[in-house]
């Protein structure tokens, strides 16, 4: 357990926002939402926002959903500004402005990339998920069903359901802990974790197609065009997980994979198994993330050159 405790540094705090980063994830939205649940459940005297991006629908079944709020522009002075999940304010998007002027500030996240830029940083890259160090931060003793489910979610979604190298004995553990709490775990698995749009399997169909080896099969990299994504009707939240599915051809090591985002620039997802920096590669286009999975924008004219570059970039990279 630490010694940085939530309840300590909301203690004279009135009025707190919580927010997370742009495209809100499982982790994210479950994190964010955790400690909503906690504060409004112990500390009902507060003032309390959790401010969001536009959150997927899936997450839509956990508690306090309805209560998320997207930034405005309008001044206004929190005592207290929590980030979660996290790595660095221009991540924060348009709830960057509170944070700017809040009078204290926590930041709780498990991003390599992490700029340490809050006042408190409660910061660890080999950690599952912010939502496994949340539980590090509050009296376990006070986690109800709900905030188990918000906390459920955010490991489930960040671990790839207990499979990716960042989870540990304290991530099964913590979630052993969560699941006695009444939540329906194979639910959630399912809901968050397996269950696509039909929207998300064509398009990622696509993606199987333009799939390409590189590096004697170490990298695969792919994309979707723009004509690809207005054909399908498919919008950016259907390329979650895209680049996770690429990584599984047996033999490779990196997939890299980009589609196009709605502000005119290309996004870029890389994943790794073993060896490959993901955040390394991803921080030479002012991206960011983990180890094995992070993400990036850049401009070009085309998706498929652009994956090209980058597969071949990487190729360079891993001979080095
Ligand atoms: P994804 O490829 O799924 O968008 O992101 C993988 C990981 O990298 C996530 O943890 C996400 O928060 C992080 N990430 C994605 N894009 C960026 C970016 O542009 N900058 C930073 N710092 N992190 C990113
Ligand atoms: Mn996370």
């Amino acid at each position: 357990m630490s010694d940085i405790r939530l309840d300590d540094i909301i203690k004279d705090a009135r009025s707190i926002a919580i927010s997370g980063h742009v495209r809100p994830d499982g982790d994210c939205v479950g994190s964010c939402l955790g400690v909503y649940n906690y504060i409004t459940a112990y500390y009902p005297e507060k003032e309390v926002s959790v401010i969001l991006e536009s959150i997927p629908d899936v997450f839509h079944f956990l508690s306090g959903s309805d209560k998320v709020e997207t930034a405005s522009d309008e001044k206004k002075i929190y005592d207290l500004f929590i980030a979660l999940d996290c790595g660095e304010i221009g991540r924060l998007g348009d709830s960057g402005h509170y944070f700017t002027d809040a009078k204290h500030t926590l930041c709780v996240d498990h991003h390599i990339s992490n700029k340490d830029f809050a006042d408190i940083n409660y910061v660890f890259p080999k950690a599952s998920s912010t939502c496994e160090l949340i539980g590090e931060l509050i009296d376990n003793d006070k986690i109800t069903k709900e905030i188990a489910e918000c906390l459920y979610t955010g490991i489930v979604t960040d671990t790839g359901l207990f499979q990716f190298q960042s989870t540990h004995r304290s991530t099964m553990n913590f979630a052993g802990f969560l699941m006695d709490k009444g939540i329906d775990y194979p639910w959630i698995a399912d809901t968050v974790f397996f269950a696509k749009s039909l929207t998300r399997g064509k398009i990622t169909a696509v993606a199987w197609d333009h799939a390409r080896l590189f590096a004697d099969g170490k990298i695969i990299g792919s994309y979707v065009s723009r004509e690809d994504m207005n054909k399908l009707d498919a919008l950016p939240k259907h390329m979650e997980g895209i680049s996770n599915d690429l990584r599984s051809t047996r033999g490779v090591e990196l997939s890299i994979f980009v589609y196009p985002l709605p502000d005119g620039a290309f996004k870029g997802s890389a994943r790794s198994v073993k060896t490959f920096d993901c955040a390394a590669f991803a921080s030479k286009y002012n991206g960011g993330g983990h180890i094995r999975a992070a993400g990036f924008s850049l401009t070009g004219d085309d998706p498929e050159s652009l994956v090209e570059m980058l597969c071949n970039e990487a190729a360079t990279q891993m001979k080095d």
